[in-house]
C-alpha cells in the first residue's frame, strides 16, 4: 500500500541482499529438515522430554516412571536433603541473586567458602567459580592465549574448548584422540613458532567414557615448556579413590596443570564451573578475566548447593565407591554380552556405538518404550556413522536395575541388527 515501507523481504531483493531476518535463514531451513528426519521413522522425539522431578537412578516422565542412565548426576546429590536445605538457608540470608559482578556488588561468606573447599577437594592454592560451565571455558582460553598463540587440544574436545579458541584468536590443531604420540609431534613440530602453547584435555571423555594419559601429557608439557589445561566436567567427583578427579587417579603433583577446570553442574549438583589453580594465578583471573569480571556472581542457591555438595563427597566417600561399582558392573556385563562400548574404562560412561543413526534412535525408543533412558547421539556431537547410546551411571544404580537394563539393551540391539 501507497506510504508503507517495503518489509525487510521485500528491500532485500530489491537490495540483492540476503534478507535480515533469522527466520529466513538456509541453515534455519536445514535444522527443520534434521528435526524432522528424527521422528520421521515414526520413533519418539528423545530430546527435551519434561521430567517429574529429581532425576537420579530413575526419573519421572509423564506418569510413568523410567530406570534413567541419562543424567550427570553421578553421586545422586542433586535432590540430596542435607543439600536442598542449605539452599533454602542460603535464600533465606542472601535472596535468589547476587545482582551484579562479585567485584562490583561484593562478596558473601557463602562463596568465598564454596572456593575454598573447592581448592581444598582439588588440592590447588585457589580456586574460582563462574555462572556456567561452557563459559568458564570459553573465557579461560579465550584470556589466556591469543594470536601469536596455539592451542592443541584432544580430537574430542568439548564445544566450550572450541568457542574458546575462537575467541582468543590463537592457531588451533586438534591431536588423535588420546594419542601422546600425536599430541608429542604437534608440540615437536610447532612449540618454537608460537609465544605461548596450551594443552587442552578432558580428565573423562563423555563420548567416549575414556580417561585422559595425564601423566604421559605432563610429561610433555614440561618436556616443551606448555601450559596445560585439564577439564574435570567428567572425571571431578567421579574418578580417583575419594572422587578428586584424574589428579589423584593418577596420583600427579596437582601442580603440574596450570589450569583445573570443572563444572559444578554434574557430581556438585549445581550449576556454573570452576578454574583452580596456584594462588597468583588465581588472583590475577579474580581481576581479569572477562567472563568473571563482566558477569553477575553464582547465585546463592547454586554456591550453597555445590559448597554442601562438596562437603558431601568428602564426608561419604562411599558415593564415589558405588558409583565406581555400578559403572564396571555396566561396562562388564555390556561387554559379555557383546555389545560395541569402545574404549570405555574407568569411568561412569559407558558408550554403545551403533554406527547408523536410525538404528540407534530405534534401540533408544525401544528402550523408552520398555523403560530405561539412555540418551541417544548423532552427528555432529560425534563423528557421523559413530552414532551411539549413552549410559550414565550414578552411585544410586541399583544392582539389579543395571542387570535388566544391559538384559534390555542387549536384546533390542539384536532385534535392531535382524531388521
Ligand atoms: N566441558 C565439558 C567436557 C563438558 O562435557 C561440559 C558439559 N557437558 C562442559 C564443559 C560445560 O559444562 P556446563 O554444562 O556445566 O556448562
Amino acid at each position: 500500500a501507497p506510504g508503507r515501507p517495503p518489509s525487510p523481504r521485500a528491500r532485500a531483493a530489491e537490495w540483492g541482499i540476503a534478507t535480515a531476518s533469522v527466520d529466513d535463514f538456509p541453515e534455519v531451513a536445514l535444522f527443520e529438515e534434521r528435526l524432522a528426519s528424527i521422528t520421521a521413522g515414526g520413533a519418539e522425539f528423545p530430546y527435551f522430554r519434561v521430567h517429574e522431578g529429581t532425576i537420579r537412578d530413575t526419573t519421572v516422565i509423564g506418569d510413568r516412571s523410567y530406570l534413567s542412565f541419562g543424567s550427570y548426576n553421578y553421586l545422586g546429590i542433586s535432590g540430596h536433603p542435607a543439600v536442598n536445605e542449605a539452599v533454602h538457608r542460603a535464600v533465606e540470608r542472601y535472596g535468589t541473586s547476587v545482582s551484579a559482578s562479585r567485584a562490583l556488588s561484593g562478596e558473601r561468606e557463602l562463596t568465598i567458602r564454596l572456593e575454598r573447599a573447592l581448592a581444598g577437594f582439588l588440592g590447588v592454592g585457589d580456586c574460582l567459580t563462574l555462572v556456567s560451565g561452557h563459559a568458564t571455558n570459553v573465557t579461560a582460553i579465550g584470556h589466556l592465549v591469543g594470536a601469536e598463540d596455539l592451542v592443541l587440544h584432544d580430537a574430542l574436545a568439548h564445544d566450550s574448548i572450541l568457542q574458546g579458541c575462537a575467541l582468543s584468536g590463537a592457531a588451533r590443531r586438534p591431536f588423535a584422540h588420546n594419542d601422546s604420540g600425536d599430541l608429542e609431534h604437534l608440540l615437536r613440530i610447532n612449540r618454537s613458532r608460537f609465544r605461548r602453547v596450551l594443552v587442552v584435555v578432558e580428565g573423562a571423555y563423555s563420548m567416549d567414557g575414556d580417561l585422559v594419559d595425564l601423566p604421559a601429557v605432563i610429561e610433555l608439557k614440561k618436556r616443551y615448556g606448555a601450559l596445560l589445561m585439564v577439564d574435570e566436567a567428567h572425571s571431578i567427583g567421579t574418578v580417583g579413590e575419594h572422587g578428586r578427579g584424574v589428579g589423584e587417579f593418577f596420583g600427579v603433583d596437582r601442580s603440574d596443570v596450570d589450569l583445573w577446570m570443572g563444572t559444578l553442574s554434574k557430581s556438585f549438583a549445581s550449576c556454573g564451573g570452576y578454574l583452580g589453580g596456584s594462588a597468583r594465578m588465581v588472583r590475577w583471573l579474580r581481576h581479569t578475566l572477562p567472563g568473571f569480571v563482566y558477569s553477575v556472581g553464582l547465585t546463592p542457591a547454586n554456591a550453597a548447593a555445590a559448597l554442601a555438595a562438596t562437603e558431601l563427597i568428602a564426608a561419604e566417600p562411599h558415593r564415589v565407591r558405588a558409583l565406581r561399582r555400578n559403572a564396571e558392573l555396566f561396562l562388564g556385563l555390556a561387554a559379555a554380552a557383546g555389545l560395541p562400548t569402545g574404549s570405555s574404562a574407568d569411568t561412569p560412561i559407558v558408550p554403545v556405538v551403533l554406527g547408523d543413526s536410525a538404528r540407534t534412535l530405534r534401540v533408544a525408543d525401544r528402550l523408552f518404550a520398555r523403560g530405561v533412558v539412555a540418551d541417544p547421539i548423532f552427528h555432529p556431537a560425534v563423528e557421523e556413522g559413530l552414532s551411539r547410546l549413552r549410559f550414565f551411571l550414578t552411585s544410586e544404580h541399583r544392582e539389579d536395575d543395571v542387570r535388566r537394563a544391559v538384559a534390555v539393551l542387549a536384546e533390542e540391539v539384536a532385534a535392531a541388527a535382524r531388521l
